[in-house]
């Protein structure tokens, strides 16, 4: 990595970030993007096409961000454009009801077998905010059971110990959320099946549901250990409580059926974005038709959206999920798989202490040699390699996640050439991370 690649060699993108600094606060839409836990100028992206990003600066990157997952099929692919145009082409917003919406939800319960109905929002927040009103209005309970480290989107509720930005900048319970809301919330450690029957125990007929990320990505990532997942689902079934599996980023990634297709552990609610949505703003939150019907206006629990169902996300979301058939996965899986040892080949040839964690085809490496099971563990990882690490993949035209805490993402776009681009960035990259020094 050359001494003037970080932060100052990207001009044309430190000018627009300035600008966006006057207008924006911290000068980005969503935290992470800033680069903060990084350092150095956030690169202002304007095109991409199948595994490439091209910065405002006129340079390629090969994209290991996938938009934060969505874009499985890489950049502009050339159907879904073409499904948008044809949307866009007949109008963009019509507040009715319309066939895009149904064939959408059509396509995801033929998918997932324990979606029998699902309701299409416009975010996983969206989708994670009202699945835990309805389960608190279904069950008449208040309390909800998260994890430490996992992410369910800003709702009030689901911020605290969080994974993803709140992570990446170590931020505490956030101001804003009051206490009857993080009251409701009780955050424990992942991965640990005696504390949930604890909390259990300590909050007899109070818990409305456990929500947790059906594979964790949001503190890197970090799978459920074995009979984790069916646990939390029998514990909830013995207390009455539903089980809530947020598949906003595994859904339609792991599998064809998400994660659900990789554990077969069946949730009572289930919550969606993200690959459902082609790379536009379309989620979904479904499962039991006998608690979906509590939804108005079917049923008491109210919820609503402007743009839910939009024409044009639907046609994108809908163009996508149509060409992820098992081949798509096939080789999603097999890149990631190439990626992955790539990475854990180059680090280990520089002697660099690191887990290499996967999740199907998610992965992301902890500068730490011991195994991450849970936040605890995440927190320990030596973040100062990972800085070294990612600016020189991004000096040599690599992109990842500006933090240590985040998933890496692949799609069916990423070819030879792309991973022979990552290979060759790899060794100096490998290098800059031995040499870190906190
Ligand atoms: N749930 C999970 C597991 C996520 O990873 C995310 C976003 O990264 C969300 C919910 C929130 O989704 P959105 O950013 O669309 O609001």
């Amino acid at each position: 990595m050359s001494e003037l690649a970080y932060p100052y060699e990207a001009p044309a993108s430190q000018a627009l970030f300035d600008r966006a600094a006057a207008v924006t606060p911290g000068g980005v839409n969503s935290p992470v993007r800033a680069f903060r836990a990084v350092g150095g100028t956030p690169r202002f992206m304007v095109s991409g096409t199948g595994p490439y990003l091209t910065d405002a600066d006129g340079r390629e990157y090969v994209d290991l961000v996938c938009s934060w997952g969505p874009m499985i099929l890489g950049h502009s692919h050339p159907e879904v454009i073409a499904a948008v145009q044809d949307a866009v082409s007949r109008g963009t917003s019509f507040g009715t009801p319309g066939e895009g919406e149904v064939a959408l939800a059509e396509e995801m319960t033929a998918r997932v077998a324990p979606l029998e109905q699902v309701r299409l929002v416009s975010s996983g927040t969206e989708a994670t905010m009202s699945a835990i009103r309805l389960a608190r209005g279904f069950t008449q309970r208040t309390k909800v059971i998260k994890f430490a480290g996992c992410y369910h989107g800003h709702v009030d509720s689901l911020l605290a110990a969080a994974g993803s930005g709140v992570a990446t900048f170590a931020l505490p319970d956030t101001p804003g959320v009051t206490g009857a809301q993080a009251g409701d919330t009780i955050v424990l450690p992942y991965n640990d099946l005696d504390a949930v029957r604890e909390a259990f125990r300590a909050h007899p007929g109070e818990v409305a549901c456990v929500i947790t990320e059906a594979s964790p990505g949001n503190m890197g990532v970090v799978p459920p250990a074995d009979g984790f997942n069916q646990g939390l689902k029998d514990l909830c079934a013995e207390n009455g409580a539903l089980y809530v599996s947020d598949e906003v980023m595994t859904g339609f990634r792991t599998s064809r059926a998400g994660w659900f297709g990789v554990d077969g552990v069946v949730p009572d609610l289930m919550t969606f974005g993200k690959v459902m949505g082609g790379g536009f703003p379309a989620a979904a939150f479904g499962g039991r038709a006998d608690v979906m019907a509590h939804l108005a206006p079917a049923g008491p629990v109210y919820q609503a959206g402007t743009l839910s169902g939009n024409p044009v996300a639907t046609a994108a979301g809908l163009a996508q999920l149509r060409l992820l058939d098992d081949a798509a996965y096939a080789k999603v899986d097999a890149v990631s798989k190439e990626i992955q040892g790539l990475v854990t080949g180059a680090l280990a040839k520089e002697g660099v202490a690191h887990r290499l964690q996967s999740a199907s085809n998610m992965f992301s490496v902890f500068f730490t040699d011991r195994p991450v099971r849970n936040y605890e563990d995440a927190k320990t990882q030596e973040s100062f390699r990972f800085t070294a690490f990612f600016h020189s993949l991004l000096a040599d035209g690599v992109y990842l996640p500006p933090s240590s805490f985040e998933s890496w993402f692949v799609s069916t776009a990423h070819d030879e050439r792309a991973v022979q681009r990552i290979a060759d960035a790899l060794p100096a990259a490998a290098r800059a991370a031995a040499e870190a020094t906190a």
